[in-house]
């Protein structure tokens, strides 16, 4: 078969794969067809693969060391990735993530490697344009490839603190200069200096480095969202590179995906990526902030919140970060049933930034097997909270805040929140008086309608089980 059969053939099925790829992304928009999506973007992504080899530089030149050693990666691979995917526990898929996102952006970089050292070695020049595609995915892989590595080791706890030098950013500019400068070097020169491209690389790897390092670990899903975005582009622009239709697509996809996600959870936040980036906002779980507060933290005791409960007729679940840490999904499921079958109306009510990552909660309680008409999102639940008996808060804070309503001098405020204080009566599940991921006290837990029940999370909802089975 000819070669430029052959292209065309690869062509349309990259074509098909792509239009695959954004039906499947469009299916992850709901919990109840996110899974066809993904399994959907997986047999895309197979095809798109298989298809590569008939590439006519593979195909035509079967038994080549490069298509041997291309299989041998290809095996190695996905053994390893379906292994630990499997594996995986559901609060440690953040870090998962962020390395497979790594590994996207450092395939990125080593492309544009190849190509690079290919025409300092006295290679063929593709243009200039070409070559400043090259440097820009280049220096963007690379960055999204060490700043992901270092989100993995905050995220697992190998990296336990932030780090911040001396005039940190200052520094960060002085390497992001020395970037582009050899940037420029290597895109624009007629023959490339290998020292160039090598120096080039350092300095990419570096600064993705030095970004990462002051950040703190639970602002770090906002990183790799936007450092997702960031291999997205590199992609592309490797596409290019490369000449490849599906490349650039998927890229692409994944570059404005990627995008609207970080914008998305910046919003829920009220914070600007900018902030994220450089202000170390909650770095150290949060210092406690002094603060003058009317009322005290009253205590509950299980059985006398399972009988609040029960002689209601609408409560509202709101799970937060500590729901995740206790894996108490289960046994709120359970609850939820409990109180159910007592003709109770049980919602569950999600903040889009509840947890550490996009989704987190509605993952979990998917898993537990809670039905999706029942978990609603800020907008739909929040109107219902009046007419609440009761507002379950377990292990969420920051985003039943009341303060990001009232206090314009509060770091959180104009985050929206739920309005879990607007129920008749709120009890709040946590371990003890410590505060949340960004610090500050929370005045919901000394308002007149709020009642504490201490201790861990799955562990008061069982209380809170055994309670109602009594009555
Ligand atoms: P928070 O981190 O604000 O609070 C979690 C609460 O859970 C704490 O008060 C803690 O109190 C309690 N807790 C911890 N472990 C347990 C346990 N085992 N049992 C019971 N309670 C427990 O969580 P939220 O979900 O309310 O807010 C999320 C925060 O994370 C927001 O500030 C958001 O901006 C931020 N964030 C979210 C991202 C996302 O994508 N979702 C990304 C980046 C940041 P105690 O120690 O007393 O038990």
């Amino acid at each position: 078969m000819s070669a430029s059969i052959l292209n065309f053939g690869i062509d349309a099925v990259y074509f098909l794969t792509a239009a695959i790829f954004i039906i499947g992304l469009k299916q992850m928009s709901s919990p109840v067809t996110a899974h066809r999506g993904i399994v959907w973007a997986g047999i895309a992504m197979v095809v798109a693969s298989v298809a590569t080899f008939g590439a006519p530089q593979i195909s035509l030149d079967v038994g080549s060391i490069n298509l041997q050693l291309m299989l041998v990666a290809i095996v190695v691979g996905s053994t390893v990735a379906y292994i630990s995917a499997k594996r995986v526990a559901m609060t440690d898929m953040p870090q998962m993530i962020a390395m497979y996102n790594g590994m996207g952006g450092g395939a990125a970089a080593a492309i544009a490697a190849v190509e690079l050292v290919k025409l300092s070695a006295g290679g063929e020049s593709h243009g200039l344009t070409i070559q400043i595609l090259a440097v820009l995915g280049a220096v963007i892989g690379a960055i999204s490839f060490s700043g992901s590595a270092v989100a993995f080791a905050k995220l697992q706890g190998i990296m336990k603190k932030t780090l911040r030098l001396p005039l940190h950013q200052v520094i960060n500019i002085g390497l992001f200069i020395a970037v582009i400068i050899f940037g420029y070097l290597v895109a624009t020169a007629d023959s490339v200096s290998f020292n160039h491209v090598m120096i080039f690389f350092a300095l990419a790897l570096v600064l993705g480095v030095m970004v990462t390092l002051p950040i703190g670990g639970a602002d770090m899903p906002v990183v790799i969202s936007l450092f997702n975005a960031l291999t997205g582009l590199a992609v592309a622009f490797e596409g290019f590179v490369l000449n490849n239709a599906a490349m650039i697509i998927a890229g692409t996809v994944v570059g404005s995906s990627g995008t609207l996600l970080t914008q998305l959870m910046a919003k829920a936040m009220n914070r600007p990526i900018s902030n994220v980036l450089f202000s170390s906002f909650g770095s150290d779980g949060g210092a406690a902030v002094e603060e003058d507060i009317e009322g005290s933290m009253k205590e509950i005791q299980a059985n006398d919140a399972a009988i609040m409960m029960s002689y209601g007729q609408k409560v509202i679940i709101v799970p937060g970060y500590g729901m995740a840490v206790a894996q108490a999904q289960h046994k709120l499921k359970e609850m939820g049933d409990l109180l159910e079958a007592r003709g109770i109306d049980v919602k569950y009510a999600i903040h889009p930034v509840a947890g550490r990552m996009p989704g987190h909660m509605n993952v979990l309680l998917a898993e537990a097997g809670v039905d999706y008409d029942n978990i609603l999102d800020l907008e739909e639940i929040n109107p219902e909270f009046p007419t609440a008996d009761v507002a379950l808060v377990i292990g969420a804070n920051d985003v039943v805040n009341p303060v990001a309503r009232s206090n314009p001098d509060s770091p959180i405020y104009g985050m929206p929140i739920l309005d879990a204080d607007k129920a008749q009566n709120v009890i709040v599940i946590k371990r003890g008086k410590g505060s949340g991921f960004s610090g500050i006290e929370n005045h919901l837990f000394y308002a007149d309608n709020t009642q504490m029940l201490y201790g861990d999370g799955q562990k008061a909802v069982a209380e809170l089980i055994a309670g109602i089975k009594q009555l």
